[in-house]
C-alpha cells in the first residue's frame, strides 16, 4: 500500500472521508482538562486494512438519546453523516435527524419547548487524533494517547494545518498563509521514510464562567498554538521510533476501527422515527418528563461523558448559517 503524506495533502480537498462502523471506547482517550497545558506531538498514523481515512484525525458528529425503555445500553448513539462537511444550506438534509432538528429550530425562537427539543436533536461534535504526550500531567507524559477535542480545536487544525475553514463566518480566526503548517504538524512514516521532526502542538485549557440558559456554567476554554521551532522526537517513552513503528501503532490502537464510525441510512431513519420526529413541540407531559429523566440519567453513561460541553446561547441565532453552526452545540 502506498502512503505518501505530501500527496495526501494534495488530495484532501477532493476526497471527503466516509467512516466505517465500530464500537465506542474510552480506552486510550486523552480528554483535556482545565488547569493543564499539554505539549503534544500530533501523529499521522497510516490507515490500516480497508480504511479510507485520508486525514490523520477523525472529525465525528453524532446524535444521542437516553432510552429508558431499553433493558441495558440505554444511551443510544447514531453517527451523523454530515461529518466533516456541510456543503451549502441544504447539507443537513443528508441526515434525517438534522432535518428534524431544523424544524425544531424554526420554532425555537418563539417556543421554549421547541428550543429544548432542538437542543436534544442537534448533532454534537467530537474529534480524535493520536498524539504523543511531550509534557502535561505526569501520568500521561511519554505515552501515546488519542486526543479527544472539541469543535474549537478542530477549527484551529483546519486553519493552521490545512488552511481551510468549515464555516464561512466573519468572526473566524484568520491564518496567515505563511503560518500554515501542513505536514510539518505531524510525526509520521510514509513511502519516503520516517519524518520525526515537526512542530509540537500546544493546548492550554482554562475554565471560564459563562452565562447560559441554565445560569452561570464553568466552560472549558481552549488556547491552541504550535511551537515556534520544529523539534525531532526519536523515541516515545521507552520506544525508539524505527521504520514500521507508526504502522504498528496504528494497528495496536485500532484507530480506524475504533474511531471512524458510521450509521446506515436505515439506522438514522429508525433513530429519527423512534426518538426525534415524533416529539411534540407543544410538549405533552409524557414526552417532557422522559426528556428530563433522559438528561439526568444519562450523566452516568459514557455517551454523556462524551457530550459534556454546554450548549452555547441560542439567542443570537437568526439565519441558516447560525443554524448550521449551532448544530454543533459548542
Ligand atoms: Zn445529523
Amino acid at each position: 500500500m502506498s502512503f505518501n503524506v505530501a500527496n495526501l495533502f494534495e488530495r484532501l480537498k477532493e476526497e471527503p472521508d466516509r467512516p466505517t462502523a465500530s464500537k465506542f471506547t474510552d480506552e486510550d482517550i486523552l480528554k483535556p482538562e482545565p488547569g493543564n497545558t499539554y505539549v503534544l506531538r500530533l501523529l499521522f498514523l497510516p490507515p490500516v486494512g480497508d480504511s479510507k481515512r485520508a486525514l490523520p484525525m477523525v472529525n465525528q458528529y453524532y446524535h444521542s438519546f437516553w432510552d429508558n425503555s431499553l433493558q441495558s445500553n440505554k444511551g443510544v448513539v447514531v453517527y451523523c453523516p454530515t461529518s466533516e462537511y456541510i456543503s451549502g444550506n441544504n447539507g443537513f438534509k443528508e441526515c434525517p435527524i438534522c432535518d428534524s432538528a431544523q424544524r425544531f429550530y424554526k420554532d425555537s425562537q418563539t417556543s421554549a419547548s421547541a428550543k429544548e427539543l432542538y437542543k436534544k436533536a442537534a448533532r454534537t461534535f467530537k474529534g480524535y487524533i493520536p498524539v504523543y504526550v511531550v509534557s502535561g500531567p505526569d501520568d500521561i507524559v511519554g505515552k501515546v494517547k488519542i486526543l479527544r477535542y472539541p469543535k474549537t480545536v478542530a477549527q484551529f487544525f483546519d486553519h493552521a494545518i490545512f488552511n481551510k475553514s468549515s464555516y464561512k463566518r466573519d468572526d473566524q480566526p484568520q491564518v496567515d498563509l505563511d503560518e500554515v503548517i501542513g505536514k510539518d504538524a505531524f510525526s509520521y512514516e510514509d513511502d519516503t521514510g520516517l519524518h520525526l521532526e515537526a512542530y509540537n502542538f500546544i493546548l492550554e485549557v482554562t475554565s471560564k464562567k459563562v452565562d447560559t440558559e441554565n445560569g452561570k456554567v464553568n466552560m472549558p476554554q481552549y488556547k491552541c498554538s504550535f511551537s515556534r521551532k520544529m523539534s525531532k522526537i526519536t523515541q516515545f517513552g521507552e520506544n525508539e521510533i524505527k521504520s514500521g513503528y507508526f504502522e504498528e501503532l496504528s494497528k495496536n490502537l485500532d484507530f480506524d476501527k475504533k474511531y471512524m464510525r458510521t450509521s446506515t441510512r436505515e439506522e438514522l431513519m429508525d433513530f429519527n422515527l423512534k426518538y426525534i420526529s415524533t416529539l411534540d413541540v407543544t410538549g405533552s407531559s409524557d414526552t417532557g418528563s422522559s426528556y428530563d429523566q433522559a438528561t439526568e440519567s444519562s450523566k452516568e453513561t459514557q455517551v454523556t461523558q462524551a457530550n459534556d460541553e454546554q450548549p452555547k446561547s441560542k439567542d443570537d441565532l437568526n439565519d441558516i448559517d447560525d443554524f448550521l453552526d449551532s448544530l454543533d452545540k459548542l
